[in-house]
């Protein structure tokens, strides 16, 4: 019998095999020519995936947050004013990040738990203030709301602001396109949607954000974030030279490149139509089981992710009867509605099999919880919407 259970939260996922192989390479040195190749190319492949091909890309070892964290880092200065457009708990963060950095933040928040705020009252903030930057949070893992990146970038762009993307739910899962949107940074951690064990701070800056990061007037207050130290390191890597700031973590680059490639094999439309189906098919199947979700409409909900309520008389004692039923799911994560919610990641390598083993543990998981539902009323529903036509 397999030994291991499927993970369905929102990061870490499955990876795939190549990808664990990869991991489990004997080491190289972080100057051996056959990793300075590796990483170059995974520089170069990241352009690729974050679709900006003018940007510069960052990998370095940390997680999502230090991706955040090098954000504020390098294109803040005290006094400058920074916009949240806030969907949950990463907007919360992003906003107490920028203030460490000193800048004076202003929260645009969602008018309700599961919803976004609307672009007119972001229009009228930006026109309200000097802003130098906002941070879009493209899919809050806490809500599963995705917030139209797309128009709000363009916005940021229309009021010269730089426009940051927290993607670490959403790059290589959900549409973005960070050239074509106006996206000046975009974020992602190795451990969601692009697909590598968790370790890995990715970021690809266009051309203004680094523009900005060079007309800095002091010193960014971080040592390990600073571009300053990492811009050497990734033009020494993609120019195929050694270089050392910081011991790269060698194996995650390694299998970074992997997965990139596998993407790009896949071909990054067709990596976001997968999404797309799968997400419909596992947000029918919850729906036929009669669980609203967080997302206060269909329009609102990410592509990666599901957060349906719990059903009446049903608390998180479910996730571990879907646990016995081999899928491990996540529990809530916004504080106000925690115990009242559970969240399904499916992203990266996920299949049309992970779904009906997801959605069978579901339904499983829900009749030994004492709801009364007729088997296979999920799995249906799942299985209509993947037999569905593009
Ligand atoms: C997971 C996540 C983060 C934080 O990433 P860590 O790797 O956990 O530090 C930030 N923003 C969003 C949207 C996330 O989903």
């Amino acid at each position: 019998m397999k030994d291991r259970k499927l993970l369905m939260i929102p990061g870490p996922i499955e990876f795939t095999p190549a990808v664990m192989r990869a991991m489990g390479m004997p080491t190289a040195s972080h100057v051996a020519p056959n990793f300075i190749e590796v990483f170059g190319q995974a520089l170069e492949r990241l352009r690729q995936v974050f679709l900006c091909p003018a940007g510069q890309p960052f990998v370095v070892a940390g997680s999502g947050t230090l991706a955040m964290e090098m954000a504020a880092a390098n294109l803040i200065e005290p006094g400058d004013r920074a916009l949240v457009v806030n969907t949950g708990v990463f907007g919360d963060r992003f906003g107490v990040i920028l203030e460490r950095f000193g800048a004076e933040v202003t929260q645009v928040c969602a008018p309700a738990i599961g919803d976004a705020p609307a672009i007119e009252e972001v229009e009228a903030v930006l026109q309200s203030g000097d802003f130098k930057l906002m941070t879009i949070t493209h899919v809050d893992t806490s809500t599963a709301v995705a917030a139209d990146v797309k128009s709000l970038a363009a916005l940021g762009q229309q009021y010269g602001v730089l426009v940051v993307v927290d993607g670490v739910c959403a790059v290589a899962g959900e549409e973005m396109r960070q050239e074509k949107w106006g996206i000046d940074l975009a974020i992602t951690a190795s451990q969601k949607a692009i697909g590598v064990p968790p370790g890995l701070a990715l970021i690809v800056a266009g051309p203004r954000a680094m523009e900005t990061y060079r007309q800095r007037d002091r010193p960014a207050g971080s040592f390990y974030a600073d571009w300053e130290q990492w811009l050497p390191i990734m033009e020494a890597y993609e120019a195929r030279r050694p270089s050392y700031f910081g011991t790269p973590p060698v194996n995650l680059v390694w299998a970074l490149n992997v997965s990139l490639a596998q993407i790009l094999a896949e071909g990054i439309g067709a990596r976001f139509a997968r999404h797309q189906r799968v997400s419909r098919a596992v947000k029918s199947a919850v729906a036929a089981l009669g669980l609203e979700e967080v997302p206060v409409s269909p329009e609102r909900g990410a592509v990666t992710l599901t957060a349906p309520y719990y059903p009446d008389g049903v608390d998180s004692a479910l996730l571990g009867h879907i646990g016995s039923a081999g899928v491990i799911l996540a529990g809530g994560l916004h504080p106000a509605i925690k115990d009242r919610y559970f969240r399904i990641g499916h992203m990266g390598a996920v299949n049309e099999s992970d779904v009906m083993a997801t959605v069978g543990a579901i339904e499983t998981g829900l009749i030994l919880a004492g709801c009364e539902i007729e088997p296979g009323t999920g799995l249906a529903a799942a299985q209509a919407a993947l037999a569905k036509p593009a």
